[in-house]
């Protein structure tokens, strides 16, 4: 495995194999690695020639500062699970080398309603934050295929727009989630569960899955109730518990035939988790 910490020395060395034919998969992360990261490197690696992974936190895409500052970092633990599952290159960037200008006054990006629905309503600025790094990641990378996660759904589609808004013809594969076996979706955030909260948790995948069973026979608000009251008798506190279209994340008022999926986000104690379900008729 290759480590860059300069884009220019990236680009150079990226240059040099697409001309020989290589072709480039990426997967951005923001370290703190678990086995869902991993997941999505294996999936790189059976379809493109190099893996290029990145790992940076991001400062623009936090838009509660407790929530950057207690972001786990576990950089040694990360490079030898990256080595293991055959990553080629790991691009390691520090905050002046994505951002030379600052972080402030950056550009912005029209969304849309996915700037206001769900994650955008309730993390104001999170998805321009996203934007902006991954406009920098892709163009110091320009990939043939990216690989993101399900886990954050709306994320996806948001790159998919940034995607068509910048023009770059790479491909955006969304894969699945992974789930530890008790349900719960793995995520970095998830270190940070005290014994009980990490127990409480899995009131998320068990909500999400009631809302599955009971669609679309019940009506919708009466699945988005018992996920609430699924969620409440596990302490969480909950954000949003939304059965939106697929394509849109607007808000059912019944079953579609053009997909539907559940979606929460629910702070356990400071922790504040999100998932989802795509729901089948
Ligand atoms: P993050 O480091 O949290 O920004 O995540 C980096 C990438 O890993 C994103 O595309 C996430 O959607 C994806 N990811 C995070 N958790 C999981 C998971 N449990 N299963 C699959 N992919 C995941």
């Amino acid at each position: 495995m290759i480590l860059f910490k300069r884009a220019g020395d990236l680009g150079s060395w990226l240059e040099h194999q697409r001309k020989a034919g290589q072709t480039i998969g990426f997967v951005p992360t923001l370290g703190a690695l678990h086995a869902g990261h991993i997941s999505l490197i294996t999936i790189s690696k059976k379809s493109t020639a190099l893996t290029v992974c990145s790992i940076f936190v991001n400062p623009t895409q936090f838009n509660d500062p407790k929530d950057f500052q207690k972001y786990p970092v576990t950089l040694e633990k990360d490079i030898p699970m990256l080595e293991k599952a055959g990553v080629d290159v790991l691009f390691l960037p520090d905050v002046a080398e994505m951002y030379p200008q600052g972080t402030t006054g950056l550009e912005t990006y029209d969304l849309g309603p996915l700037e206001t629905l769900l994650e955008g309503k309730y993390r104001p600025g999170h998805f321009q934050g996203v934007c902006q790094v991954m406009r920098r990641l892709l163009e110091m990378v320009r990939p043939d295929h990216l690989f993101m996660g399900s886990k954050d759904y709306q994320q996806c589609m948001v790159v998919q727009r940034l995607l068509e808004t910048i023009g770059l013809p790479t491909t955006l594969h969304r894969c699945p989630i992974l789930r530890e076996a008790d349900g719960l979706a793995m995520s970095s955030r998830n270190v940070r569960l005290t014994p009980d909260q990490r127990a409480n948790a899995t009131a998320i995948y068990r909500a999400l899955t009631a809302i599955k069973t009971g669609y679309p026979a019940q009506p919708i608000p009466i699945l988005i109730d018992a996920a609430l009251h699924i969620l409440e008798a596990g302490g969480f506190r909950v954000d949003y518990v939304s059965v939106a279209d697929a394509r849109t994340l607007e808000p059912l008022p019944g079953p579609s035939p053009d997909g539907a999926v559940a979606l929460i986000a629910a702070f356990q104690g400071e922790v504040r988790l999100i998932d989802n379900m795509e729901l089948s008729l």
